[in-house]
């Protein structure tokens, strides 16, 4: 049987919202709605991204934000708060920050899936390398969520960056506002250190 490639696998179709997805964009708007008071008398000048985030962390129980780069951080607050306010879009993370020690397992791991190293950096990169031990990487979902920062998400310095993976966004200001030309996979043409 023919192995279809990574691309066609992991691209996402173009899927209608499902009753449920609109449902819980619903509950956690309306949620943040009830949270406002209380975030406005906590922080004034940022209560719509505080309920945002209180409302996400509800939906999006398992998702830690901590290790990230205040700028990353920042962004990804601020551009996901835009799109629930906004847009009633959700948008939660799957994976932030990593440790070096687990993003070298999760390369041990793909090598020995895949073949070889070539092949394994297709998907996940050794931990030199990664934006996620950096700090500045966000794997996002749904996938609804993901085409929302696709399409705005360059007004928070946060890219998509590779063809093979909807969800990767890193945050980029040194981009100021344009994106940065988009790769097949992360094993292509990776600067080190970049
Ligand atoms: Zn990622």
């Amino acid at each position: 049987m023919r192995r279809r490639s990574w691309f066609a696998m992991n691209e996402p179709r173009t899927i209608p919202l499902r009753p449920r997805d609109r449902l819980y964009a619903a509950v956690t708007l309306v949620l943040a709605v009830l949270l406002l008071p209380v975030a406005f008398v906590r922080r004034p000048g940022r209560a719509r991204e505080l309920a945002c985030g209180w409302a996400l962390g509800m939906r999006f129980p398992a998702e830690d934000l901590t290790g990230l780069t205040d700028g990353a951080r920042a962004a990804f607050t601020a551009a996901r708060a835009e799109a629930l306010w906004r847009h009633r879009q959700l948008i939660g993370l799957t994976s932030g920050y990593r440790d070096p020690a687990v993003q070298q397992r999760m390369f041990d791991e793909e090598v020995r899936r895949s073949g070889s190293p070539a092949s394994a950096r297709m998907l996940v990169l050794p931990p030199a390398e990664s934006g996620h031990v950096k700090g500045v990487a966000l794997d996002v979902r749904p996938h609804e969520g993901a085409r929302w920062l696709e399409e705005h998400g360059a007004r928070y310095d946060l890219y998509r960056l590779y063809d093979n993976e909807w969800w990767h966004f890193e945050h980029r200001p040194e981009c100021g506002g344009t994106p940065p030309p988009r790769r097949p996979h992360p094993g292509v043409g990776h600067v080190l250190g970049n």
